[in-house]
């Protein structure tokens, strides 16, 4: 068999059919339905608190931090009131020692010092305008709304959410282990910290960055009907929706704070990266189970295992080496060599990073899937740079391009499976008799959907083949990027929660 021919023959096992994309979405629903139901289900169904979102016209000026992996960032949002915002932004890198502090304390002090080391630097007259205030209060005086700061907490760890500005820690992630705050509301310990610092500042809301970025794009995207869907497509994936409150019946059996149900909407946020944990529905190849396997955490997130970008590049590498390592198959290499010893007829490097657990970034699949050069000359110089594999023929990189193309649309496929499945159950598939405010809107963010070449086309294929959603019912969904969706988007929730008292 030639290259080529290998190449295609491994490609086709990625192919995920129109009928195993309606089995999927049929599973998806009936998983979605389950996780709303009852707690402990593969999907989560996590219910936000947040009833309502934005149409564009809202206005003022917040706070929002995000506590992601690395970094912890403040910023303000000045919402404008007619879909524009301004925003200013710090960042700081999260000191090693204090993400596995003895207490909680010492983490949450340092965020509360960030929070006023920025109002100082970009709110000076705020800032100082209330220290003076402060001083001069007499006893038993409170602050007036307006001159505090509501804040949008963006908290990407797993958290059991109560209320709109409660909910305690399940665990830790992403190198984080600090025993003590396991169980505690991250809300309560920020907002103690911040008032051990006298700031103006009221902690109004816990955020996932799904709900964030659902929140941002309804307040930004043209036309006002809102945003059904809000879906991150990054290192990880995750989407949050505008679900009936009355269909989340297992709301009735947790014991929640306070919340607004005037609107008989509840943003839900998914948790879809856990979707079909069982392998039910989901498509599965040797090279996806070469992944799991060398994961910390096999049988766990497997939806997000076969569509996300931490894991992509992965999967291309552990094709390629399938390839590489298969006897007499000619991929990478050396045509003039006559011996059979892997190492010594291949032109990969010996430390090349195709060897290694990760070694492949899923931005190399973008490159490969936008190389239009002659020869594929982009690729083959990629080859090199990045993982040693000097001399590739044409041939080789064609090989390349088959694989990492039947991956990203897989990938692709599958997010549609997702958003599908959620036009679909929530009755938005059925058109609601024309005109420019007839639509399905979806904010999605990440560098997958926003930089690897064609995924929102292959989405858009993908929903022409569910018989529901249909041809004419793809052209009334709008998808776009809500661009620093988590700032914004926090900022929104906190004005929602703040207007609510
Ligand atoms: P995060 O989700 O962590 O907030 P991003 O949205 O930037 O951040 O996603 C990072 C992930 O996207 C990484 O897994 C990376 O491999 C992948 N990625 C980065 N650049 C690209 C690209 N050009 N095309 C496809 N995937 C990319």
């Amino acid at each position: 068999m030639s290259v080529l021919e290998e190449a295609k023959r491994v490609a086709a096992e990625f192919e995920y059919s129109p009928e195993d994309l309606n089995r999927g979405v049929k599973a998806f629903i009936s998983q979605m339905d389950e996780g709303l139901q009852k707690k402990g289900t593969s999907m989560s169904q996590i219910p936000t608190y947040v009833t309502a979102v934005p149409n564009g016209t809202e206005k003022g000026l917040y706070l929002a931090v995000d506590l992601g992996g690395t970094n912890f960032r403040v910023c303000s949002i000045q919402l404008h009131g007619n879909t524009t915002f301004s925003l200013t932004q710090s960042k700081v890198a999260i000191p090693r020692d204090l993400m596995v502090a003895k207490t909680s304390h010492e983490l949450f002090s340092f965020l509360a010092k960030q929070i006023e080391t920025f109002l100082r630097t970009h709110h000076n007259d705020h800032f100082e305008a209330h220290t003076r205030r402060r001083k001069t209060m007499s006893s038993g005086e409170g602050f007036r709304n307006e001159e505090i700061f509501q804040l949008g907490f963006t908290f990407s760890f797993p958290v059991n959410q109560i209320g709109i500005n409660k909910g305690t820690l399940a665990r830790w992630t992403k190198g984080f282990d600090i025993d003590d705050t396991i169980g505690q509301d991250v809300c309560e310990l920020l907002q103690k910290e911040i008032d051990a610092l006298h700031l103006p500042v009221k902690v109004a809301a816990l955020v996932n960055d799904t709900v964030g970025t659902l929140m941002a794009r309804s307040y930004t995207s043209p036309g006002k009907t809102g945003t059904l869907v809000g879906a991150i497509f990054g290192t990880g994936t995750n989407g949050a929706y505008v679900e009936k409150l009355d269909k989340v019946t297992k709301l009735r059996s947790m014991q929640s704070a306070d919340y607004d149900k005037s609107t008989g909407n509840m943003i839900v946020n998914t948790e879809w990266g856990s979707f079909d944990n069982q392998m039910s529905v989901l498509p599965n190849t040797p090279y996806d189970e070469a992944l799991d396997k060398a994961t910390p955490n096999p049988g766990i997130q497997m939806f997000e295992k076969r569509v996300s970008g931490m894991f992509l590049g992965e999967i291309l590498r552990n094709a390629i080496l399938a390839l590489v390592q298969k006897p007499n198959c000619q991929l990478f290499k050396d045509e003039n060599s006559q011996t059979n010893d892997l190492h010594s007829t291949t032109t990969i490097a010996e430390n090349s990073a195709l060897y290694k657990q990760w070694g492949v970034d899923t931005s190399f699949l973008s490159i490969v899937a936008a190389d239009a050069s002659p020869g594929l000359k982009v690729t083959r110089q990629e080859l090199s740079r990045e993982f040693g594999v000097d001399a590739s023929s044409t041939e080789d990189a064609e090989a390349v391009k088959l694989l990492a193309n039947a991956i990203g649309k897989r990938s692709a496929r599958l997010s549609a499976v997702a958003l599908g499945a959620i036009v679909i159950s929530t009755g938005n598939h059925v058109a609601r008799g024309g005109g420019d405010d007839d639509v399905v809107d979806i904010g999605v963010d990440g560098s997958l959907v926003e930089y690897y070449p064609g995924f929102d086309d292959y989405v858009r294929e993908a929903f022409r083949e569910m018989p529901e959603i249909g041809a004419e019912g793809e052209k009334r969904v709008r998808i776009g990027i809500a661009k620093d969706g988590s700032g914004v988007g926090a900022a929104l929730i906190a004005l929602v929660a703040a207007h609510r008292g």
